[in-house]
């Protein structure tokens, strides 16, 4: 592997968030020569973090934490600290407070009880009374059936996710950063291999032409799985997400409100300032998409785009809503989409040389929660081109096939909700028809 310098050749494929932050990473480095494939205009319909909002918590390591509670905590403080004080990031994040809770009495015990000894300057909340104060009357009117949860106020919110990929591959772009984004020129169909095919020498995108680079960064969300044998370190995974409509002095109400999440049920957030709708997501452990590998005979599961959910989705949405805003529950929803993501099976992200194809980054495997260290991604990223990656984070983001020899596609992997089971869009019979001019009825 020759030494990569600030006039080396590097080409990103995804534009999504890590792929944005890559980028403006590297052009903040001054790095001269950078490309960023996308297969979609920007920002990607099909990108994850094309998205109104996403949940931000931050964190900090502390002396006694795991490996594993380090890389997260680590991470956290990085991106954290990015999203307060970092121009490009910081308008975005909004710290109106998190709420983490429950309905089961042993996922209280077991999740939300260990969050308040996390952050101890946490608020029990019990009754729906007291859920009801947490945000402006008329907000939160249900009754919250078994809810019980731990109110943080500071150090936690959301950040505006499709703003942020906006305002980073703008500067990134300012700083000379080439971008192509569409379906012909940047959607890459294969890597490029080396004549003797010892390392990747860049992408071939589907108008047909080849993009040599010194070093290619893999960032293409779910769909890097479909670049690279990842030896099942991957699963695309899909979740579920609606938007419900408010009117423009609804929307003045919901505003600032604290993200309520239930890890049974699911989450909202404030409605968007432009559009004033508000983004919901129902709580499961993830749909896959299973089709057999004709040339291995192996099962894997393979994204696709659809801007419609399960009906079976929009009940549990509805649901939550009954719980805790009844008011929308029966609202049209205005917008919805399954939305993908790369689940490792440890939940930590694939950061790393291939280990045969040295000139060969990945910057994948968000599992569920690769937005808030948007900031902090592209510094690991960069680090490790240059050799520079913290060692004891290099060791949790490694590439390690050998952690998912016998690999379970079923796995919840520590998540809830639905029927607690990893569910398969193949067994799916009744989708909504939003923008049909009805929503099936339940
Ligand atoms: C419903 C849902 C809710 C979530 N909520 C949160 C949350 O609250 N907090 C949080 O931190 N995280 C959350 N996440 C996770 C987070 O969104 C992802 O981890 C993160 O966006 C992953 O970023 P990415 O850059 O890897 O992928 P993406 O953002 O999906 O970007 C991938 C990009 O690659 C492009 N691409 C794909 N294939 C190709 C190709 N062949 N050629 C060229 N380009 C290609 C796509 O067009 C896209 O732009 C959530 C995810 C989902 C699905």
């Amino acid at each position: 592997m020759a030494s990569i310098t600030l006039d080396s050749s590097v080409l990103i494929i995804g534009a999504g968030t890590w792929g944005c932050s890559v980028a403006l990473e590297l052009a903040r480095r001054r790095y001269t020569n950078v490309t960023v494939l996308d297969g979609h205009s920007f920002p990607s319909a099909i990108a994850a973090g094309n998205d109104l909002n996403k949940i931000m918590e931050e964190a900090t390591p502390k002396p006694e934490d795991s490996d594993r509670e380090y890389f997260f905590n680590r991470v956290s403080q990085l991106s954290g600290q990015a999203w307060r004080e970092d121009p490009i990031y910081s308008s975005f994040y909004h710290q109106t407070g998190f709420i983490m809770s429950a309905c089961s009495a042993s996922f209280y015990k077991e999740h939300v009880l260990p969050y308040a000894k996390e952050f101890p300057d946490t608020v029990l909340l019990e009754s729906a009374e007291q859920w009801r104060a947490t945000m402006p009357e008329g907000v939160l009117t249900g009754d919250f059936p078994g809810w019980r949860g731990v109110y943080r106020r500071t150090g936690a919110g959301w950040v505006f996710a499709r703003g942020a990929i906006e305002a980073v591959l703008a500067e990134a772009v300012r700083l000379g950063v080439k971008l192509i984004a569409n379906s012909s020129e940047g959607a890459v169909t294969s890597l490029l291999f080396s004549d003797d095919l010892t390392n990747v020498r860049g992408a071939t995108t589907a108008d047909g032409r080849t993009h040599y680079a010194d070093t290619t960064i893999l960032a293409a969300g779910a769909n890097s799985d479909l670049l690279l044998d990842f030896k099942k370190q991957l699963r695309p995974t899909a979740w579920t997400l609606a938007h419900v409509p408010l009117s423009p002095s609804e929307a003045r109400i919901y505003k600032d409100m604290p993200v309520p999440y239930n890890i049974e049920r699911g989450f909202f957030i404030e409605p968007d300032a432009e559009t004033h709708q508000i983004k919901i997501c129902d709580e499961h452990p993830g749909y896959v998409h299973m089709v057999t590998d004709s040339k291995t005979g192996e099962e894997r599961s393979v994204p696709f785009a659809k801007h419609q959910i399960p009906v079976a989705s929009e009940a549990r949405i509805r649901r939550l809503l009954r719980d805790t805003m009844p008011q929308l529950s029966e609202r049209e929803f205005s917008f919805a989409r399954i939305c993908w993501d790369a689940d490792t099976a440890d939940r930590i992200f694939l950061i790393d040389r291939h280990p045969e194809y040295s000139s060969l980054v990945l910057a994948c495997g968000g599992s569920g929660h690769g937005v808030n260290p948007m900031p902090a991604i592209g510094k690991i990223v960069v680090d490790r081109l240059e050799g520079t990656m913290e060692e004891r984070l290099r060791k949790m983001a490694r590439w390690r096939p050998e952690q998912v020899v016998n690999r379970d596609w079923w796995d919840l992997q520590g998540r809830h909700g639905a029927d607690e089971k990893i569910m398969e869009f193949g067994d799916v019979e009744k989708w909504t028809r939003i923008g049909e001019g009805r929503s099936e009825k339940l």
